[in-house]
């Protein structure tokens, strides 16, 4: 797998939703990579450098914490490179995920959490100890990795530019490790510094406070659950000086909104492009958008991913089960 396949993706406008907001809204849809995610940017790029850097031997084992994509992108490259992968997931991961990585041949590995290095339990702190005892096995470390930013400086960043003749006014995005808002935020600034960067997080989640001041809540408290985004620490690869304002939406919002999007568009969306449609609803106000403002919004995967917590409730409810048949 080449850089050639991975990225390029297309950027289409949106009818539904620029009628809905008077403005030009424009979707970049990551689930057209390989690995039907963003995340095989980074995979690509912490795989490349690790290679050419002597920080695995051929055959050796590829590991990673991940929500489940970067794991998948990993899984891939690594595969068709000739390495294995040792993905560690933490147990909210979607169903589907975790189907796809082992049908890709990934080894599984599920944790409590994914709260960083600091906690035992975590996806972070089980990948880099199980690295450490492996001969030939390189922890990717999405959450810190420099790579991570530089996918998505070298490639998001400038696609969005191209993609847009140089009009783009809004990036909005989740964040998670911030790797895509920080990567793409940077380059689109050097571009233009009037282009805003927001990006999108759970209730909870700490980023929004930290780049209003750079402190963190004193304890540890849980976040929505939207898988992909939100954290309880700061990641090394969030920029917060690439990005303008972060907001907030709740996972309960975020699920409703995904069916009304779909009932609307027939797309089915994935978990945290429902929540940056979520922002949108909310925030609409305070966007102040206008009229030939060209808004990006980021659909980093798909919603065949998701089936299982965003969709499936309702058609279970009218089907009926196979004993009542
Ligand atoms: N959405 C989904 C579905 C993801 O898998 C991720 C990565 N965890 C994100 C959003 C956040 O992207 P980033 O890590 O670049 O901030």
């Amino acid at each position: 797998m080449t850089a050639t396949v991975i990225g390029n993706t297309p950027v289409r406008k949106c009818e539904t939703l620029s009628a809905l907001y008077q403005t030009n809204i424009f979707i970049k849809e990551e689930f057209h990579n390989p690995g039907m995610s963003a995340k095989d940017r980074p995979a690509l790029f912490m795989i490349q450098e690790a290679i050419a850097s002597g920080k695995i031997r051929p055959g050796g084992t590829f590991v990673e914490a991940s929500s489940g994509n970067t794991g998948l992108g990993i899984t891939l490259i690594a595969k068709q490179l000739g390495y294995r992968s040792k993905i560690f997931v933490s147990k909210s991961c979607s169903e589907e995920k975790i189907a796809n990585l082992r049908c890709a041949g990934a080894e599984i590995e599920i944790c409590e959490n994914s709260n960083g290095l600091h906690d035992f339990y975590s996806t972070q702190f089980r990948a880099q100890s199980y690295a450490a005892t492996q001969d030939n096995a390189y922890f990717t470390n999405q959450y810190y990795n420099t790579q991570n930013i530089r996918a998505h400086y070298k490639g998001t960043g400038p696609e969005l530019w191209q993609q847009t003749e140089g009009k783009i006014t809004h990036f909005i995005a989740g964040v998670g490790t911030g790797g895509t808002i920080s990567g793409a935020g940077r380059y689109l600034k050097e571009r233009n510094t009037a282009i805003k960067i927001w990006g999108v997080e759970p209730n909870g989640s700490v980023l929004q406070q930290f780049l209003q001041d750079r402190t963190l809540p004193e304890s540890v408290r849980p976040y929505d659950p939207i898988e992909g985004i939100g954290r309880n620490f700061v990641p090394g690869s969030f920029d917060a000086d690439a990005v303008d304002e972060i907001f907030q939406v709740d996972g309960e919002s975020t699920k409703k909104i995904a069916r009304e999007y779909r009932n609307q568009t027939g797309n089915l969306t994935g978990f945290s492009s429902a929540a940056v449609l979520c922002c949108l609803e909310k925030y609409a106000d305070k966007m102040n958008f206008k009229e030939d403002d060209v808004v990006v919004l980021f659909f980093p995967d798909h919603g065949s991913r998701y089936v299982s917590k965003l969709y499936a409730q309702e058609f279970a409810a009218m089907v009926p089960s196979q004993k009542t048949l």
